[in-house]
């Protein structure tokens, strides 16, 4: 399988904005792999890093695994350097706090609704900073986020100050990206390999003037499409809230959510009891949320009912109750007290064919090795 982004080789370090187009954005990412020994492999999808020869001959050494002194750092483009000094400063350090109603928060909780639940309300910090890449003025937000079990991630968007923007402005590339890059970042340090795909280049998904009436977009490629959902009914897209939380889980599962269509259900090894796997099942007409089928060892042992905290769509409950057990299994197992666990086949007699295989996290098969 090809390293990418998608199939959570690399990290998401930083978002630019371009200087030239306020729709498209520049993503700087980081090899995990290489990060993992030591080093700071940065790449980025902008021309210039992707056509400059030296960067070419240094991904080449690295596809070769050749360790060439002189190649193995490649010489970046102004965004990997800018990635480079954020990555060097102490971001560590506790933010300045910001209640929900701050619209960078309410943004990113809005359009990531695992997050609503797993981020308490105080949980949130924005830092902002005017900052100079090459010769550009660039107004950088980083959001933090510290979650129910004191996992922290943060999130780096930096914005061009060419283009007129104001707080509510900046609320949509802030949720987009600072979620999709701390919902992964809960997922990793949680030993899960990241499930979700990144939010395309909006210069990739919006329609022109000219064919957005009649093209229609394709599923999960537009943020704009998918920046709102709950309470928020008409946003002059012509979705329901429901297709909106569908659009937004298909993002955030990435490649697992054609599995998850065909085949009805996605397992999640736990990561408190070895051996044990639930399976989330799917309602094919996504009207009511299924209970969670709890395996041991293999064997189909009981049904866990996990209700809906909140009238939300089936999409986001689903979405929520995955991303719970990867990210804070503890709280999830606490709501679900003895009246809600219940005998196999509770609520559907559906046959168990495809085995539930535990597969240990990240985490504990080094413990193990
Ligand atoms: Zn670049």
């Amino acid at each position: 399988m090809a390293r990418s982004l998608r199939n959570g080789d690399f990290d998401l370090v930083l978002a630019i904005q371009s200087p030239s187009s306020p729709d498209r954005w520049y993503r700087v990412l980081l090899d995990r792999a290489r990060a993992l020994a030591g080093e700071t492999v940065l790449s980025c999808d902008c021309v210039g890093w992707r056509q400059d020869a030296r960067n070419l001959a240094a991904r080449r050494a690295l596809a070769a695994g050749r360790s060439d002194a002189s190649l193995r750092v490649p010489r970046g483009c102004k965004h990997t350097d800018a990635a480079q000094a954020l990555l060097g400063s102490p971001s560590s350090a506790i933010m300045p706090r910001f209640r929900t109603d701050h619209p960078y928060v309410g943004a990113t909780r809005t359009r990531w609704a695992p997050l609503r639940q797993f981020v308490p309300e105080d949980g949130w910090g924005i830092q902002e900073a005017r900052v100079s890449i090459s010769d550009e003025s660039y107004h950088l937000v980083l959001l933090q986020a510290t979650g129910t079990t004191g996992t922290t991630a943060t999130a780096a968007i930096a914005f061009a100050s060419c283009h007129p923007a104001t707080l509510g402005s900046r609320a949509a590339p802030v949720g987009d990206w600072g979620g999709y890059t701390i919902a992964a970042s809960f997922c990793r340090q949680a030993g899960v390999p990241l499930a979700g795909e990144p939010p395309l280049h909006f210069a990739e998904e919006l329609p022109t003037r000219s064919t957005a009436r009649r093209a229609a977009p394709q599923p999960g490629t537009s943020t704009r499409e998918i920046l709102a959902i709950g309470d928020q009914r008409d946003l002059g897209d012509g979705r329901t809230p429901a297709q909106r939380a569908e659009i937004t889980l298909r993002l955030f599962l990435g490649p697992q959510h054609a599995l998850l269509e065909r085949q009805g259900f996605l397992d999640v090894s736990s990561g408190l009891y070895p051996g044990r796997v639930y399976r989330l099942r799917r309602d094919p007409q996504r009207r009511y949320e299924r209970r969670v089928r709890v395996f041991e060892s293999g064997q189909y042992r009981a049904d866990y009912c996990i209700v809906r905290a909140q009238s939300v769509p089936e999409a986001d409950q689903f979405m929520s109750v995955y991303f719970g057990l990867i990210a804070d299994e503890r709280r999830i197992l606490s709501v679900v007290q003895r009246g809600n666990i219940f005998s196999p086949h509770s609520d559907g007699h559906e046959h168990e064919t495809v085995p539930a295989v535990w597969q240990p996290r990240a985490g504990q098969a080094a413990a193990a090795a």
